[in-house]
């Protein structure tokens, strides 16, 4: 039965490059971006199921003109009522600076094995692939052991409020549900990502006092205060947050100074106010928490006759998706079936769908094949990958 399914989804290679392009030229920007949401691209992407059971479970969105943004899930009832999941996201990013592309990144282009456009690796190349993965279950006339659920998700790449989050708030998904989220990869499709570190941005504010360069003794200088605190800062974050784990790559947390905003226009001016920006990758062994008590005590130990205040930007965490779970277990043995190989468990720095599940309790597992060229000028996809994870995801609720 594998060799036939096998067999069945690589017929739908030509289907495959047909949709693929089709849903690249379909724009399917958030408003954010300046687009005007997902719901012609949804339309279409509905139209390909039509054995399926759909149900739409769109968000209202008064800023589009449609005013919602869509979710489609698409069931094929399985021998059991437990559910395996693949979740994808119609909306694409911006194309970035124009003038590096090789082609219109809004018309697809088909060469040499790889459809370019923008949105062809993210996440165009798994939606095909859950799209055909089904297809080969239903041509076949197989009922899968479990039921094999698809969803196709709005504003991924803004936030998820109109999206996944929305689904969850409405109790979409079940506590047995085993879900996959294959919208990050690696070029040999043999890491399987279980863990996000934490995302923590803070923003440190420091006040002195403006005045003449030449008259430092009646002012603080705010830059010289804000510059000796982050360096210092900088070093007590990395010994204090030392552990290490080797699931992630770096397998240690990282704590960067990033942005700095403007301070004055002239060069003889001593400025009375330093804002910069750390961009903290946290290992799951901690909690936010802690870094944010450690910062602030930090800062009061030494802000002497200056004023400092630390805010929180961004603040993100979810616990990591056990190895021995069933959605892990079930991918690493669907890959090891389908491709012949030994897949590895990993963490990323990055955030994905899979945290909003993970954070509300649901094991999750991310995994793909990609070169990884999501949000890149000159996005691709290779379509061969394509067809080989859709044979692991027609495996996934049969095995
Ligand atoms: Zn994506």
């Amino acid at each position: 039965m594998m060799e036939k399914i096998f067999e069945r989804v690589e017929s739908y290679r030509d289907f495959s490059v047909e949709v693929l392009s089709k849903l690249i030229e379909i724009k399917a920007l958030s408003p954010e971006n300046g687009g005007d949401g997902e719901y012609e691209k949804a339309e279409y992407v509905e139209s390909l199921l039509e054995n399926l059971k759909v149900r739409r479970y769109d968000a209202k969105d008064d800023r589009v003109s449609s005013g919602v943004r869509p979710n489609i899930v698409a069931e094929l009832e399985g021998e059991e009522k437990r559910r395996l999941w693949i979740v994808t996201h119609l909306d694409v990013v911006p194309e970035g600076d124009i003038s590096l592309w090789e082609s219109d990144p809004f018309k697809a282009v088909y060469k040499d094995g790889k459809v370019y456009g923008r949105g062809s690796e993210d996440n165009g190349q798994s939606l095909v692939g859950s799209i055909i993965a089904a297809k080969a279950l239903i041509d076949l006339e197989i009922t899968p052991k479990l039921t094999l659920s698809l969803a196709f998700v709005s504003d991924e790449e803004t936030g998820s409020r109109y999206g996944i989050q929305h689904l969850i708030n409405l109790g979409v998904f079940r506590k047995d549900d085993l879900i996959l989220v294959p919208d990050a990869g690696f070029p040999k499709g043999d890491k399987i990502e279980i863990a996000e570190k934490n995302i923590l941005w803070l923003k440190i504010t420091v006040l002195g006092k403006q005045g003449h360069a030449s008259r430092p003794d009646l002012c603080k200088n705010a830059n010289r205060k804000a510059m000796q605190l982050l360096v210092e800062l900088d070093k007590e974050l990395h010994k204090k947050f030392s552990k290490r784990n080797d699931l992630f790559n770096p397998p240690y947390s990282t704590f960067e100074p990033t942005k700095r905003e403007k301070n004055v226009d002239n060069i003889n001016t001593i400025p009375g106010r330093d804002v910069s920006y750390i961009d903290c990758r946290i290992l799951p062994e901690y909690k936010n928490e802690e870094v944010i008590e450690f910062v602030k005590e930090f800062v009061e130990k030494r802000k002497e006759d200056f004023e400092v205040f630390v805010d929180v930007v961004q603040d993100e965490s979810s616990p990591p998706t056990k190895e021995d779970s069933e959605i892990v277990q079930r991918l690493m043995r669907a890959i090891k079936v389908a491709r012949n190989i030994d897949a590895k468990l990993c963490g990323i720095g990055g955030n994905t769908c899979a945290a909003f599940f993970r954070k509300a309790g649901f094991e999750t597992a991310v995994w793909s094949t990609t070169d990884g060229k999501a949000h890149e000028p000159n996005e691709y996809a290779k379509i061969d990958n394509l067809i080989e994870d859709a044979k692991v995801f027609a495996l996934l609720p049969v095995l």
